[in-house]
């Protein structure tokens, strides 16, 4: 009778679809705009503790960008009105943001292996194609899939019908990888797939149902669902 190590060894995962989330999953959102709030504010004359704020107040651009750009200009003398500020806050910090190497093999690797592979976003078309074009991913993926574009967003399981749609293949035996508890991974499972969490060092959300997998890097979650053998 084989244990359970074995018999993992002997069912890999079989290559079908592989979506996968943009912000702080395939590119690190969290590091380019922590880099860009401590210039902006210290460009306004801010603190330390300011800038602790803005990023706090970003929850991670979570935080629907209208009520930020009016909380900064309640906090700072920023000269700019709120539709302008918006277009800060969309934009500026993209410059910053980069894919690591380990991330672009993984991907490559995933490809190489006969996965299918989509982006599925939320945000605006513009932002999201920005950062998409920035970092070079474009040639890692075959579909991109942005919320504003298609009028439904993660956790709704419509985005992942449509992502699946754009390539051509079903959801069944596919994947979805992201950092968020909710959007990505109770998202991805209630379309049916199974789920890798990205998890950026945190404990998973105590009540929620967990992943199919986790890894601290989305590179790490990607080669434990194409390789399942490798560790990490
Ligand atoms: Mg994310």
């Amino acid at each position: 009778m084989l244990d359970r190590a074995d018999s993992e060894r002997l069912a890999p995962n079989i290559p079908a679809l592989l979506l996968v989330d943009l912000d702080n999953t395939l590119v690190d959102r969290a590091l380019a705009f922590n880099q860009w709030a401590a210039g902006f504010v210290r460009d306004l004359g801010g603190s330390a503790e300011d800038a602790a704020w803005l990023i706090e107040a970003d929850d991670d651009g979570y935080q629907a960008r209208e009520s930020l750009a009016a909380a900064i200009n309640a906090r700072f003398e920023t000269g700019l009105g709120v539709p302008a500020l918006i277009e800060v806050l969309l934009y500026e910090h993209v410059g910053a943001m980069v894919l690591d190497s380990a991330t672009a093999a993984a991907l490559d690797n995933a490809r190489n292996h006969g996965w299918t592979i989509g982006i599925v976003t939320n945000g605006t078309v513009g932002q999201q194609m920005l950062k998409v074009k920035t970092v070079g991913l474009e040639k890692y993926v075959d579909a991109v899939v942005i919320s504003e574009a298609e009028g439904v967003k993660k956790p709704d399981r419509g985005i992942f019908h449509l992502a699946a749609e754009r390539v051509g293949i079903g959801l069944s035996g596919g994947w979805m990888v992201g950092d968020h508890p909710t959007a990505d991974i109770s998202g991805g499972r209630g379309a049916g797939l199974a789920t890798g969490w990205v998890s950026r060092g945190r404990d998973w959300p105590y009540g929620l149902e967990p992943p199919s997998l986790s890894g601290r890097t989305a590179a790490a979650v990607i080669n434990a669902i194409v390789s399942p053998t490798q560790t990490g």
